[in-house]
């Protein structure tokens, strides 16, 4: 039986704002219960209905940064003036429990992750246009006229960066982007660098002995 690393992937999913990150992963986490999704710390503040602990630990400036020199952080980044970043340590437990970790991030972490995790697994989710795009950070009526504008702009700088990932998914629907997502962990299961003890099926020594005790 060939044997595989048991150790739960990382999985990093970025796209502009309005492209359904975050309904996506819920919708993943909902379907597929050997993913989790890291909480990350933020400075921002927080918006009605966010509960502190669920969607993030929102903390002041100031604590935040103290986390930095503390070096809690897997990542860190400044988007729209405020921090955001990833804590380490729930990480590396999940990941050797077996379990997917998902992180739900802006460009500038990704890039930082594949430094440091460079087998970590890179998905971008793209709106199905532009002009549904703009029509979705308009409607959703939390941001004023110039915050919509100012995010329209980093999203074109965002999917700027997409040659860095790994795999794009559409999200024209979400249930169509869920079951690409968990295609793509399929096939990432399937990996040859994922067989543990490669050796143990490559040695010709390996050969000769099992077939002297046949
Ligand atoms: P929002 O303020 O709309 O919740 O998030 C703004 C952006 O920050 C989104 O693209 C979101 O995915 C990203 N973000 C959330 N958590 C983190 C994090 O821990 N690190 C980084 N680099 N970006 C994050």
């Amino acid at each position: 039986m060939i044997k595989t690393k048991q150790i739960g992937s990382l999985i990093v999913l970025s796209g502009p704002s309005g492209s359904g990150k975050n309904t996506v992963c819920d919708a993943l986490l909902a379907k597929n219960h050997n993913c989790w999704e890291s909480i990350s710390c933020t400075s921002r503040s927080k918006r009605d209905q966010e509960i502190d602990g669920v969607q993030y630990y929102f903390l002041s400036k100031e604590e935040f940064e103290e986390k930095i020199k503390e070096n809690e952080f897997l990542e860190y980044a400044i988007y729209n003036g405020h921090y955001y970043g990833t804590p380490k340590k729930a990480i590396e437990e999940k990941r050797k429990q077996g379990i997917h970790v998902i992180l739900v991030i802006e460009v500038q972490g990704a890039l930082q992750i594949k430094e440091l995790v460079p087998d970590a697994i890179f998905i971008f989710l793209m709106p199905p246009s532009m002009d549904i795009l703009k029509q979705r950070l308009e409607g959703r009526g939390t941001e004023s006229k110039e915050k919509v504008l100012s995010r329209f702009k980093t999203a074109y700088q965002e999917i700027n960066e997409i040659s860095k990932y790994n795999y794009v998914v559409v999200n024209d629907e979400v249930e169509n982007a869920v079951s690409k997502i968990e295609s793509i962990l399929t096939a990432e299961m399937c990996r040859v660098d994922r067989i543990e003890d490669v050796d143990l099926y490559t040695k010709e020594e390996v050969l000769h002995e099992s077939l002297m005790q046949e």
